[in-house]
């Protein structure tokens, strides 16, 4: 259970109120019982139960242990935003294969439209989306989620992250998902040092021209998926599947 406060070995903690319920509400968990907390830091937190009550949940915490499960290759996808469940499937699969980073955009041919408020709302939606995927597929880092923003805000963020140093071009492969995009998955080849790859996606209505030239003037180059049309959520966990399979792990 992911828990947004620092662990340490030998703690006692009680729980904030919404790990708490879903341990002693939906788990069932009573004193004794044992659980498995994390925070994000790459660490499994064994803990045992200590205290369990209508209001709290207490626990103490045993020595963490490393979890190994990340894939060697850096994958951000930059996915246009998807109407409602779309977008959290797409949040969880992605979260599931290994993205390290998702940053929705907004582009001219975007079907959803958010205002600030409901940017907001939705951004804590899909931060929870990425969560439950992490607790689910066993990852004990959590995905980056950011806040949508304009196609030409994320490309001028590119590279730039809250939690991470910042990675230089040269370091990065910048893929446009496009079904007239010049490369196919098996021509690719992922060059020496190169440690991040970048995907952008297009929204339900693709990509127009401008949001074309912009990606292709910030060095992305465009990859092809075969000679069908597939729906914005499949286009980009084919792909990223494909270049997991192919690149990391
Ligand atoms: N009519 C739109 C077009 O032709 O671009 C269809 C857009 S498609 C539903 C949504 C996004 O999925 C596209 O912008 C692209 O990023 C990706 N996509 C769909 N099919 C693809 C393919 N065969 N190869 C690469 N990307 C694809």
């Amino acid at each position: 259970v992911y828990v947004e406060m620092p662990l340490a070995v030998g703690a006692e903690l009680a729980l904030p109120d919404g790990p708490a319920a879903h341990l002693a509400r939906v788990l069932r968990l009573a004193v004794g019982d044992r659980c498995v907390l994390f925070n994000g830091d790459g660490q499994d937190y064994p803990a045992i139960v200590t205290a369990a009550g209508k209001r709290e949940l207490r626990v103490r915490l045993d020595a963490p242990v490393a979890v190994d499960n990340e894939s060697s290759l850096r994958i951000v996808l930059l996915q246009g935003v998807a109407r409602g469940e779309k977008m959290d499937l797409i949040l969880q699969k992605a979260t599931e294969l290994g993205v390290v980073e998702v940053r929705p955009l907004v582009s001219q041919r975007s079907e959803v439209k958010l205002d600030a408020a409901r940017a907001a709302r939705r951004l804590i939606h899909w931060q929870g989306v990425v969560i439950a995927a992490c607790e689910q597929c066993g990852r004990a880092r959590v995905p980056l989620v950011a806040a949508p923003l304009p196609l030409s805000a994320v490309l001028a963020g590119l590279g730039t992250s809250p939690h991470r140093e910042r990675v230089h071009q040269a370091d990065d492969l910048r893929l446009l998902l496009d079904p007239d995009g010049d490369l196919a998955i098996r021509d690719l080849t992922i060059a020496n040092g190169v440690t991040e790859v970048v995907l952008a996606v297009g929204p339900e209505g693709g990509w127009s021209p401008d949001d074309r030239g912009q990606l292709l003037a910030a060095g992305f180059g465009g990859l092809r998926l075969g000679p069908r049309i597939l729906r914005t959520e499949t286009a980009g966990l084919a792909a990223i599947a494909a270049l997991q399979a192919g690149f990391g792990d």
